[in-house]
């Protein structure tokens, strides 16, 4: 099979659909790989590091979509990008389907089978191919706080882990799943007094379990949040209520009780974000202040690290993509359910039931 990466074209997108890594298992299992020169430049790779392991370079977008028999990316294809898709050629990248009825259409009316990253499942009803980048934004989550509450960007003056006869930032995580659990680590990591809130107590039997002494859990009611929020320095957001927006666990009139300068990182923001006063912001400008609350809702975080989120996705995605490679999608998806759960278009039908309800399309 000929595997075919372009260059990602949504602005402010440094990620690549295949690492070096990738193409050369892929190499090695018999295919062919083509790049698109200079596709990996964002994530730290060059065009030669493709070509040592005998990927072959493309210049043009164009020339790959013509060619290719799979298409691996990481952003949903670009309106510029679906013209290009075909009848027959399968597309293997992240897609969202659901608010997006414009690329529906043009996946429907190319013919070509689409895989999305963010529906394959895995054994325990995780997400595996999400999982990586929420593991990204939950590290990547204290460090960003922490140069929040620098006094120079308007926070509160606080060393996370403090220093000897001072004592540490406390640090309140509200959600302790993949972006929680990963963002206490790192925040306790850092020396913060840290407590993660849950609704469930099944996840916070494990948290306590696993991480005991490391970080403390409670209970995510509206009165316990509400007296944390009065000594909290940090406040990191990363609840999920799957398939629904964020619910809203801090007011802004609540910013009168908190000490001034603290910070609040939304990452739940690509959900509509948990704090009242959260709005998107992007990495050039992320952080700004309500109240003397400082906000960072930036929402596509991993992109800030993008050579550490491009090795994480496609260490994820590599698996999939062989099987996909060596068996081809049918076959690949009959052996393994999960895999078929990625199948969101296929011949100019929709074949995942949540995008269509989504869009109305399921009468
Ligand atoms: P997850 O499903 O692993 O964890 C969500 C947790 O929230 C669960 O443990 C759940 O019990 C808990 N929860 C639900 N309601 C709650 C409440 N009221 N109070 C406290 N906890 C509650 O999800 P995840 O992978 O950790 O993702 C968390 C959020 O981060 C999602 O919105 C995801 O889209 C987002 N995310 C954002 C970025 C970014 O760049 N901004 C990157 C990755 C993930």
């Amino acid at each position: 099979m000929k595997i075919g990466c372009p260059t990602e074209i949504k602005p402010q997108e440094f990620r690549v659909g295949v690492t070096p890594n990738a193409a050369y298992e892929a190499i090695v299992n018999g295919h062919d790989v083509v790049i698109q020169a200079g596709a990996g430049i964002g994530s730290g790779f060059t065009d030669e590091d493709y070509s040592a392991v005998g990927a072959v370079i493309i210049d043009t977008a164009e020339e790959i979509f013509a060619t290719a028999d799979m298409i691996v990316k990481v952003k949903e294809p670009q309106p510029g990008e679906r013209k290009m898709l075909r009848e027959g050629q399968l597309l293997f990248t992240y897609l969202h389907l659901a608010p997006d009825p414009a690329q529906t259409k043009d996946l429907l009316d190319s013919g070509c089978t689409a895989i999305a990253y963010e529906t394959v499942t895995d054994r325990s009803g995780g997400l595996p191919l999400l999982a990586p980048m929420s593991e990204v934004a939950g590290r990547l989550a204290p460090q960003v706080g922490a140069w929040t509450l620098q006094k120079a960007n308007g926070g509160r003056g606080v060393l996370m882990g403090g220093v000897p006869g001072v004592g540490p930032a406390k640090v309140v995580v509200i959600g302790g799943g993949v972006v929680g659990t990963h963002a206490a680590r790192i925040a306790a990591g850092m020396g913060a007094d840290v407590t993660v809130l849950d609704r469930s107590l099944p996840r916070m039997r494990y948290l306590d379990d696993v991480y005991g002494g490391v970080f403390k859990t409670g209970f995510s009611s509206a009165g316990h949040t509400a007296e944390l929020l009065t000594t909290a320095d940090m406040v990191i957001g990363a609840v999920l209520i799957p398939g629904a927006a964020a619910p809203k666990l801090v007011r802004r009139e609540q910013f009168a009780t908190m000490k001034p300068g603290a910070a609040l990182v939304d990452v739940a923001i690509d959900q509509g974000g948990c704090f009242e006063t959260s709005k998107a912001t992007t990495h050039a400008d992320p952080i700004y202040d309500v109240d003397g609350i400082m906000h960072y809702c930036v929402a596509n975080m991993p992109g800030a690290v993008a050579r550490t989120s491009t090795i994480a996705l496609g260490n994820a995605t590599l698996p999939f993509m062989l099987a996909l490679a060596n068996k081809g999608w049918r076959k690949a998806c009959a052996d393994d359910v999960h895999l078929l759960n990625g199948l969101n278009v296929h011949a100019g039908q929709l074949t995942y039931e949540a995008v269509g309800t989504a869009l109305g399309l399921d009468s």
